[in-house]
């Protein structure tokens, strides 16, 4: 622990860090201080405010469109500008649509790339409490609406600049709103041991499950990822850039990133990924501000803000800027350095206009880039396709991450044969003859980057040193029966285009003697729940059985009529609600003769007892294995969970729980 002098720190410094006051602004349009009431890297924006910016910026430039794509768990909108000249403003419906033509035609006459501008994206701040990229979206969109000079009116003529301004608005607000009930009024704390530096658990990073969601770009659970992804694919820009900051003491990382690299990618993205890197060190080497590149962040997991661009036919990057939830408005690093909000801002508005300039420089060979990586004749996967059952467990799961992302998906209207199919539980090539309905994902479509990405049962891989995520194979981990060839195949299949949810079904509803619930559906533990939630006496099978032709695993819910006598005048009514709100089948029997295994009744398919459980917090407890737990409990109503702070745990009586 050390004491700093007292000295009042100059937590703006504007002159060196003054955002191109050079240039000549439009008077009509607002500028973040117009609106906000003060200088940007003075205070953390709340995020209601920021949302109050960008609308006054849209009302007041034909250069900026605002849209919401989505709202938070906590009822936040989420929010995407797009910013270009007002003439393609006006366009904008026409330029997309030509663009989407461009990108998924397969011929190479590159005519038709003239005058058709770059599309260049941004995600900013989809880690809460990296909060200094939203502030910096503010700047980067003042600068681009009211620039006067005459090379941003080029860019905008040149260019669609898409503008996600904050992903994870719920953390942030998070962070905000502690970082504002810990800040020193008058004069900020630069000690990064104070409190005003030391967040309280679980942190703004995640957002209200404590789910991180820059893992989440490919699978989409949250609403934050889901809009994103559905918005992003409208647009598919060349290059997008994600935007982090990291540890204080950190200086500034940009692109290239290190190894393992996903080597499905086109050989020139490392290249492009040098020509953006080097476009931001230039000027960072003007204005003598510190980083780093070609360490540390691999971008292999496609589920990053960084990489799932680059699957999507982009260059994708990341930037990260040290600061982090620890910077408050100002800190001292391990060098004595006093490292401000203010840069913070700074460097990632700096990073953010010269990818702009940068991409607009390359038009048309980033568009071609596109293209090529878009076409499916250049893929280096010889992989043909993919089939996974239609009866598993999880097929459901997979077929909606898969629509999700826009995948041509079908499904076999016959059974077919394939002489060499690779077996993803033993890895053994063998032939194979699948049955109707079976899913197939051919990679002959243009997202067959991200199909092999995500798919592949060993996806190569150069060294194992990775920044965190490092297996995924899609098929595996959803538990499926799948396999893949390289063979030409043909069967006559259908087109699967919608998500898969399943609304629920009671078989046999006005049963006189037992409704039975089969434990391997996938929805079984929440229409456990929703039975314990009405007070339903459940048991559960010892053992599997059958019925009739229907097998049933051990585990089964069997809710015996004789034993839920309180419910009888409407049990029919009840259970089908159950089958509904939980999307499960139920069947109802009229009688407890079990042909095949014990009878229904039978005093070893015991009752079961809703437990009582509680999840402990805090400190040094992990945010992500808490939100996965607090997700699947209290997020997919599967039981009711009391959540407990570990400094109050020794007042606790665990006489009264059953589960911790
Ligand atoms: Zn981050």
């Amino acid at each position: 622990m050390f004491f700093l002098p007292n000295a009042q720190p100059d937590v703006l410094d504007k002159k060196r860090f003054s955002f191109e006051i050079e240039l000549e602004m439009n008077e009509k349009i607002p500028s973040p201080k117009t609106v906000l009431s003060y200088d940007l890297g003075s205070s953390f924006s709340l995020y209601s405010d920021v949302v109050s910016y960008f609308k006054s910026l849209s009302t007041s430039s034909g250069r900026v469109l605002y849209h919401e794509y989505g709202k938070t768990y906590e009822g936040r909108p989420l929010i995407n500008l797009v910013i270009s000249s007002e003439e393609n403003i006006k366009n904008i419906d026409a330029i997309k649509h030509k663009h989407m033509q461009i990108l998924q035609e397969t011929e190479s006459d590159q005519s038709h790339l003239k005058g058709q501008p770059i599309f260049t994206s941004f995600s900013y701040n989809i880690h809460g409490n990296e909060a200094s990229s939203t502030e910096a979206a503010m700047q980067v969109a003042y600068r681009m609406a009211a620039a006067q000079d005459e090379e941003t009116k080029e860019v905008l003529k040149n260019s669609i600049i898409i503008m996600y301004i904050c992903i994870n608005p719920d953390g942030r607000d998070r962070y905000v709103y502690w970082y504002k009930s810990m800040k020193r009024l008058k004069r900020p704390s630069m000690e990064p041991q104070d409190i005003e530096h030391m967040e309280n658990w679980p942190g703004g990073r995640t957002n209200h499950y404590w789910f991180d969601i820059n893992r989440d770009w490919v699978w989409q659970v949250h609403p934050e990822a889901k809009g994103l992804s559905h918005e992003y694919q409208k647009w598919l820009p060349q290059v997008h850039v994600d935007y982090h900051e990291q540890g204080y003491n950190n200086n500034y990382f940009t692109a290239p990133g290190t190894t393992p690299r996903n080597q499905l990618l086109p050989d020139s993205y490392e290249r492009w990924s040098e020509v953006f890197g080097d476009a931001n060190t230039v000027q960072f080497d003007k204005y003598q501000i510190n980083y780093f590149t070609r360490d540390r962040f691999d971008f292999f997991y496609p589920g990053y803000g960084s990489s799932y661009p680059s699957v999507m036919g982009a260059i994708g990057m990341l930037t990260e800027q040290g600061g982090g939830s620890a910077g408050g408005r100002i800190v001292q690093t391990d060098d004595g350095f006093h490292l401000t909000l203010r840069q913070r801002i700074f460097d990632h508005y700096t990073t953010s206009i010269a990818t702009i300039k940068t991409a607009v420089l390359h038009r048309e060979k980033l568009l071609q880039y596109s293209k090529n990586a878009l076409n499916p004749a250049n893929s280096k996967s010889k992989i043909k396709a993919y089939f996974f059952s239609d009866r598993d467990v999880h097929s459901n799961d997979l077929v909606n991450v898969l629509i999700r992302n826009g995948i041509k998906l079908e499904q076999a209207l016959n059974d077919f044969q394939i002489s060499a199919a690779l077996d993803y539980r033993s890895g053994r090539i063998s032939k194979k003859v699948f049955s109707k309905g079976t899913y197939i994902v051919t990679t002959r479509q243009p997202k067959h980057l991200l199909i092999n990405t995500i798919m592949e049962r060993n996806l190569a891989i150069e060294d194992s040193v990775m920044y965190d995520m490092s297996t995924w194979s899609a098929p595996l981990a959803y538990n499926l029966n799948a396999y893949s060839t390289m063979d030409a195949f043909t069967v006559e299949t259908k087109s699967i285009i919608q998500e898969i949810n399943f609304k629920g079904l009671v078989i046999n509803n006005e049963a006189q003697y037992a409704y039975v619930i089969d434990w391997s559906q996938r929805n079984a533990p929440q229409a456990l729940a929703q039975l314990w939630a009405r007070e339903y006496n459940v048991r559960s099978a010892f053992e599997p059985f059958i019925m009739g032709d229907k097998p049933f695993t051990a585990g089964s819910l069997i809710v015996l009529i004789g034993r839920n006598l309180h419910h009888k005048d409407r049990i029919d009514l009840e259970i089908k609600e159950i089958a509904q709100n939980a999307g499960v089948e139920i069947i109802g029997f009229n009688t407890g003769r079990v042909m095949t295994g014990m009878d229904l009744a039978n005093g070893r398919n015991v009752p079961i007892k809703q437990p009582k459980v509680a999840l402990l917090v805090e400190p040094p407890f992990s945010i992500y294995t808490a939100g996965q737990i607090y997700f699947y409990s209290i997020g997919k109503r599967v039981c009711q969970l009391i959540v407990l702070k570990l400094p109050h745990f020794s007042k606790v009586v665990l006489q009264n729980l059953e589960v911790l």
